[in-house]
């Protein structure tokens, strides 16, 4: 997807993409990059995953 003259560098013409990782937008005038969106889902599965396998304790005796 491409916003025209939305580029807060040079008034040129963005292009937005979205993969796995999150949304992007970069200027094909001037090459201005940034993240939009780190998918933060994806972070709270991962912290989920983490917690879900923590070591799990010998029983004593
Ligand atoms: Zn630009």
């Amino acid at each position: 997807m491409i916003s025209f003259k939305s580029c807060p560098q040079c008034r040129g013409d963005v292009h937005k993409a979205r993969d796995v990782h999150g949304e992007d937008a970069s200027c094909f005038q001037c090459g201005w990059y940034v993240e939009l969106s780190r998918d933060p889902l994806s972070e709270m599965a991962l912290d989920e995953l983490r917690n879900s396998v923590k070591p799990t304790l010998t029983k004593a005796g």
